[in-house]
């Protein structure tokens, strides 16, 4: 298979994938659903569009409420069903007074890591406005910005000349919030000395708060070498924390550095939906090919 189709095909089942596993092994969450519109309007929109995208959040919940939704997304799809604007903050109103902080746009922002993998600009601006839908807290936005660049630098990266600490770097010079900045330091010592996984918890943390999830997913990918020890080494870390959405973000970066045919199938085969997302991250890449890369036209 094409390279770089295999990755993206590898980063969106492993994303579920990884969300399966993590909660439990019979259904998917949020996490996945809300994957999944991202890159549904994504492909409908030839890029991004907030409306739709919104209203495509809006529908899908609508469709299946059961995906175990936190108490926030569900209040905010109201209103923007009953005809409020995407991009008003509405977070803010139960959230105050910055609003959500949590990594509920992270959890989903794959898809965009995805389709602008080559550019960085359109990343960063297309990683903050699809999550000011539902979080407006700069720690919420940026560690979202933050997956999706991993997701992006995965892409690039050839597994067997990942460079763990040049990765690490280029996520530094990118993030713009020194909270972050700061955890890549820490995970930069960590992978020097080989630290335990009770150390890695204890010091980048594995709850629901972008800031305490985002760098130990990006940390399990580091620490590992194939997408099965990946995906093992972060169900582990996470642990008593925020399992499903770790594994979730961990699972779409190293999908996107290994490829789909790195994913067990003994794994894969048992996910929920995993032909419809197959297609979805096809018509991703083919998205890409035909807008999202660097010049505007097709990729070479
Ligand atoms: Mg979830």
């Amino acid at each position: 298979m094409e390279k770089l189709k295999s990755k993206f095909i590898g980063s969106l089942v492993g994303l579920a994938l990884g969300d399966f596993l993590g909660a439990g092994g019979r259904r998917y969450t949020d996490d996945t659903a809300m994957m999944i519109g991202v890159a549904e309007s994504l492909i409908e929109s030839k890029g991004f569009n907030g409306e739709n995208m919104a209203h495509i959040f809006v529908k899908n919940y609508e469709n299946e409420p059961f995906r175990g939704y936190g108490p926030g997304p569900p209040r905010i799809f109201r209103m923007i069903k009953f005809g409020r604007k995407w991009n008003e903050s509405l977070d803010k109103e139960f959230y105050p007074p910055d609003g959500s902080f949590g990594n509920g746009a992270a959890m989903r922002i794959a898809p965009v890591g995805l389709l602008y993998y080559d550019d960085l600009v359109k990343l960063r601006e297309v990683a903050h406005r699809s999550s000011r839908i539902t979080h407006s807290h700069p720690l919420g936005i940026e560690g979202a910005a933050l997956e999706a660049y991993a997701v992006a630098l995965a892409v690039k990266n050839e597994p067997k000349e990942l460079d763990r600490y040049e990765f690490l770097k280029k996520l530094g010079d990118f993030v713009e919030v020194d909270l972050y900045r700061e955890k890549l330091e820490v995970m930069k010592k960590l992978l020097k000395e080989g630290a335990g996984k009770a150390k890695v918890v204890r010091e980048l943390g594995n709850g629901v708060e972008a800031f305490n999830s985002v760098p130990i997913a990006i940390y399990s990918f580091l620490a590992n070498s194939s997408f099965e020890t990946t995906l093992d080494y972060a169900l582990n870390v996470s642990y008593g924390g925020d399992r499903d959405t770790i594994s979730a973000m961990t699972s779409a970066i190293a999908g996107a550095c290994y490829g789909i045919e790195d994913i067990p199938r003994e794994w894969s085969d048992k996910l929920e939906n995993k032909d419809y997302i197959v297609v979805l991250a096809e018509k991703l890449w083919e998205t890409y090919l035909e807008v999202g890369s660097c010049h505007g036209g097709k990729a070479k």
